[in-house]
């Protein structure tokens, strides 16, 4: 039986990379989202949509989803895992950085989900998977903007699955440690970022992409009736 429609968003790099491969591999026909489209479609993969979308447009992720649906049928999970992390303290940092991840990590997750929920609502199945953070569960130096996005994300997450749980559909949480990605790059001090490098050569160094599209898999993978709320997933000699 051909397997069902997987979305992902911030499918050009890093975990959104690896859950494409890992979930094309399984055979599922895919929508892959981003805003670099040349990155999706470097990845080859087979009976795969790329679109250019930008998780701020609402309308945007709604026409490539209607679009996929039309050649691979109901999307059966929307992995919402585009992010940004721009750290800084609150007293120098540039406020278009927050709104930005604002925008990209929150209100992103609502119009991703907004594009599916009504249709997995009236079928009584499908699953919504969120791309978290351990810093959505606990704090960290210069992370207060990027933690409150991220606590917001297991908040409407939480909220969300109450809600829907009576119409079978299965809202998901992935929140990683620190995962070797580009994530780090977009943030502007340097001093932060050789601080987080260093904290990453003293656990040992951290999980990678992989990791996290293999946990993926396993919660997706269990029967529908069977949620697995969340999951944090971070190196062992993590803190
Ligand atoms: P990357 O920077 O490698 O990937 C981020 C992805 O998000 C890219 O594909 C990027 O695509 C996409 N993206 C960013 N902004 C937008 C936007 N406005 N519209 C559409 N896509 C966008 O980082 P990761 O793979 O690490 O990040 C993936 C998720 O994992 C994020 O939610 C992040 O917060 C979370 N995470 C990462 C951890 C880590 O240590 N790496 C730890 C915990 C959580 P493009 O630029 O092409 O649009």
């Amino acid at each position: 039986m051909s397997k069902p429609l997987v979305v992902i968003t911030g499918a050009s790099s890093g975990i959104g990379a690896a859950m494409a491969q890992a979930f094309s591999n399984e055979g599922h026909p895919l929508l892959l989202l981003a805003r670099r489209v040349d990155r999706l479609e470097s990845l080859s993969l087979p009976n795969t949509l790329c679109r250019q979308v930008d998780v701020t447009d609402r309308d945007a992720i709604a026409a490539a989803v209607a679009e996929a649906e039309a050649k691979y049928g109901n999307v059966d999970l929307f992995i919402n895992n585009a992010g940004c992390m721009l750290l800084g303290g609150l007293d120098t940092q540039d406020p278009n950085e927050w709104q930005r991840m604002f925008d990209v990590n929150v209100m992103g997750v609502l119009n991703g989900t907004h594009a599916v929920l009504p249709a997995m609502k009236a079928r009584k199945g499908g699953t919504i998977l969120n791309v978290s953070s351990i810093a959505g569960r606990k704090t960290f130096p210069a992370h207060a903007a990027y933690c409150g996005t991220k606590f917001a994300v297991h908040a409407m997450s939480e909220n969300l699955r109450e809600e829907v749980a009576d119409d079978n559909v299965r809202v998901i949480v992935i929140a990683p440690g620190a995962v070797e990605t580009e994530l780090l790059s977009h943030t502007t001090s340097d001093e932060i970022k050789a601080n987080y490098e260093g904290w990453k050569e003293q656990m040992g160094g951290v999980i990678s992409p992989d990791d996290i599209a293999r946990t993926a898999l396993f919660a997706y993978q269990q029967p529908q009736n069977l949620c697995i709320r969340e999951i944090v997933v971070a190196a062992t000699r993590q803190q």
